[in-house]
């Protein structure tokens, strides 16, 4: 390996093998096997997504000093802070590591996770920064696997969180990807495009979470490019996939996920009623405003006249007027 991008890609390889050899087989993996066994992380899943621990101890710095790895390759890794001598030393310290792979499944960066929150004010995920090889707007956990799977079954998942996609790949849904915790961007959107014909949003059953799932289908239907079929799985309240799966089992969690995929139409009929006393007339007529303005957004007509149909019966309304007033909508957006 020749090229900077063959050698960081040989360095990445080499720390995952090394936080995972110390997670799996080391006294100083201890607090990771522990965290992640309360957590009902499996010794097969702490294989397949190569975990690891990086324990508070400068192991990565030695390792490639012993090594004698190029210092400037060391420095363009993301793996190291420098301080103000130029001296290295891990990023990654008290953590348990989650490797992260392009979609050739090779490793490209991690994100460490502290053991506990409680205890400080460090971030609770530290990502990689930015590197020649790591590009996180273009990053999608899980991508080499799920790709995969989504040709069998031609959909994938997003999730939130990295446990969640692991959680739901030991209960057998492998489709699964997440963002990198920061926001969702138009360049995943476009991989997820070449990738899937369809993108079932399954965020965490919070507020956070929801308003995750509207920017989310918003982001996707911004651009105009190419076919993608967005549904939505909206987890009940107050838990995520992987606390899902850990309270429930893989059995409903599979279930869960194929019954209650639903339309964005349907989800923004439900997210545009929170908050809303829907017994006041005021209330009720701006939310069917809204809903009305959702609807006429639906461009196959047989759709469009089920959703009037559920909304007229759901409040007990006259359909034609509804109608009416869905053309007056549709004139008004031009
Ligand atoms: P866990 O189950 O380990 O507590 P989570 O995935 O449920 O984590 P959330 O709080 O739901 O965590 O956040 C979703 C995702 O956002 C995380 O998986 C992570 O990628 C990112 N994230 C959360 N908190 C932080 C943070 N403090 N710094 C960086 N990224 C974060
Ligand atoms: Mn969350
Ligand atoms: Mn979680
Ligand atoms: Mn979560």
């Amino acid at each position: 390996v020749n090229s900077e991008t063959g050698q960081l890609l040989d360095l990445h390889k080499k720390a995952a093998q090394l936080y995972h050899h110390i997670l799996v087989n080391t006294p100083a993996g201890e607090g990771g096997r522990r965290y992640l066994t309360r957590r009902g992380t499996s010794a097969q899943l702490i294989d397949q997504f190569q975990l690891g621990f990086a324990p508070e101890k400068e192991i990565l710095t030695a390792y490639c000093e012993q090594q004698k790895m190029d210092y400037q390759l060391l420095r363009k890794s993301g793996l190291f802070t420098e301080d103000q001598s130029g001296k290295l030393h891990d990023r990654f310290q008290g953590r348990v590591m989650y490797p992260i792979k392009n979609q050739y499944g090779q490793v490209i960066a991690f994100s460490g996770r502290l053991l506990n929150t409680a205890v400080t004010d460090l971030p609770k995920y530290l990502n990689s920064p930015e590197t020649p090889i790591f590009n996180k707007r273009r990053t999608l956990f899980n991508l080499d696997v799920a790709k995969k799977a989504a040709r069998q079954t031609g959909k994938l998942y997003l999730f939130e969180g990295f446990m969640d996609v692991i959680s739901a790949f030991g209960a057998g849904v492998s489709a699964g990807i997440a963002s990198m915790g920061t926001s969702f961007t138009e360049e995943q959107v476009g991989i997820i495009r070449r990738t899937s014909p369809q993108l079932n949003i399954c965020y965490d059953g919070d507020d956070a979470g929801q308003n995750a799932i509207d920017r989310a289908i918003k982001l996707v239907a911004s651009q105009a490019t190419g076919n993608l079929q967005v549904r939505v799985v909206q987890l009940p309240a107050g838990v995520d996939p992987d606390e899902y799966v850990q309270k429930f089992g893989a059995d409903r969690f599979k279930d869960y996920l194929a019954g209650q995929e639903e339309t964005t139409t349907d989800f923004y009929l439900r997210f545009l009623r929170q908050g809303r006393h829907l017994t006041n007339q005021s209330e009720l007529m701006s939310y069917l405003d809204q809903a009305l303005k959702v609807i006429a957004r639906v461009t196959a007509p047989l759709e469009q006249d089920m959703y009037l149909g559920k909304l007229a019966q759901e409040f007990s309304l006259d359909k034609a007027a509804l109608q009416g007033q869905l053309g007056q909508i549709k004139e008004q957006l031009g």
